[in-house]
């Protein structure tokens, strides 16, 4: 917790548009820290996206709250404002929206929700840093925010990191306080707190990188375009961005009935592609309880998605062999009658 991190706090503060930016160890403990901090645990429930990466629910059992999962919307994949009403119960404390793939969730309905049953919304910013919703940057959105660094996240260390974002001074002090064994002061501790830091190296690296962040995104951008374009006549499910997104492409993820063939077909063609992700949280067997619950268009997108190759440094020539891969599918399974 030295100059380095503290100028990168400054600096991604800054970045982000909010007041405070406190360094954490990962991206799981900036949502675990900001739940705590809230006051949120056994007995409280959280409303989670049902499709996200696990990190968003093992935050909320870790404080000992029951994730409460909504269903996305299945042309954004982000969590449906409509659904999220009939979730609310007496016990519920905080939403927490996720920004997957780099695309902003839709805040303003969600935050009006929010306010009507005085709950706290903490996005999940982790695939989002630089994104924009209605020109305000992802992680100055709700009450607090969490991030990762990551190595593959679209601003990465190069180790693990992460980040509390928020514009609560108050909130930001208690973070301050749980990431350094609940202390304040040296050697006395107030509350039961963790060793949660960002290191000085991580941060020295992060400042490095951070001035290149919004370039390197809006390459991103370029190439989300590139492939629109190109894989138009294509026979998949093309991202569409929402009309308030400036969205961060963290992912270029599309949907196909014959996911696992055209992924097998990528992969013969020497295209490398992953999903994201093959098991919802509700179907893990950490959340066994849970397998029983119908959340069908989480399932959906488990059995469709898949990420084709997306980052700052590919050039039109992987795109053209990329998308032309991705074309040829269609051909080959068109059988002769
Ligand atoms: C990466 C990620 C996290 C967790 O971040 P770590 O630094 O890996 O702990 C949380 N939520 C989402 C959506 C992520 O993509």
């Amino acid at each position: 917790m030295g100059p380095e991190l503290e100028a990168f706090e400054t600096e991604f503060a800054q970045y982000c548009e909010v007041k405070h930016c406190i360094g954490v160890g990962n991206g799981l403990e900036a949502l675990h820290l900001l739940l705590r901090a809230y006051g949120i645990g056994s007995g409280d429930e959280v409303i989670v996206p049902s499709n996200t990466f696990i990190a968003t629910w093992l935050a909320v059992t870790e404080c000992g709250a029951t994730p409460v999962p909504v269903e996305p919307n299945i042309d954004t994949h982000n969590i449906d404002p409509a659904l999220i009403d009939s979730a609310i119960t007496p016990r519920t404390r905080a939403i927490i929206p996720v920004h997957l793939y780099g695309q902003p969730a839709d805040m303003d309905p969600i935050n009006a929700l929010a306010a009507k049953h005085g709950l706290i919304v903490i996005e999940d910013a982790a695939q989002a840093h630089g994104a924009r919703y209605k020109g305000r940057r992802s992680g100055s959105l709700g009450h607090a925010a969490a991030t990762s660094f990551y190595p593959g996240k679209n601003l990465g260390a190069l180790g693990d990191g992460g980040a509390v974002l928020t514009n609560d001074e108050a909130i930001a002090n208690k973070i301050r306080q749980l990431r350094n064994y609940g202390s304040t002061v040296k050697y006395r501790h107030e509350v039961t707190g963790y060793n949660s830091r960002l290191d000085e190296m991580q941060a020295a690296f992060l400042r490095a990188k951070l001035p290149m962040l919004d370039r390197w995104n809006s390459r991103r951008r370029e190439i989300s375009v590139q492939y629109a374009q190109l894989l138009a006549e294509a026979d998949i499910c093309l991202p569409k961005a929402p009309e308030f997104a400036e969205p961060a492409w963290h992912l270029y993820v599309i949907r196909s009935k014959q996911r696992d063939a055209l992924k097998a077909h990528l992969e013969r063609q020497g295209v490398s592609t992953v999903i994201h992700y093959p098991i919802p949280p509700h179907r893990q067997a950490c959340y066994q309880p849970l397998r029983g619950c119908r959340l069908p268009i989480a399932d959906v997108l488990a059995e469709e998605v898949l990420s084709l190759p997306m980052h700052s440094e590919l050039n039109i020539e992987e795109i053209g062999r990329i998308t032309t891969a991705v074309l040829g599918f269609r051909q080959s399974t068109r059988r002769p009658s």
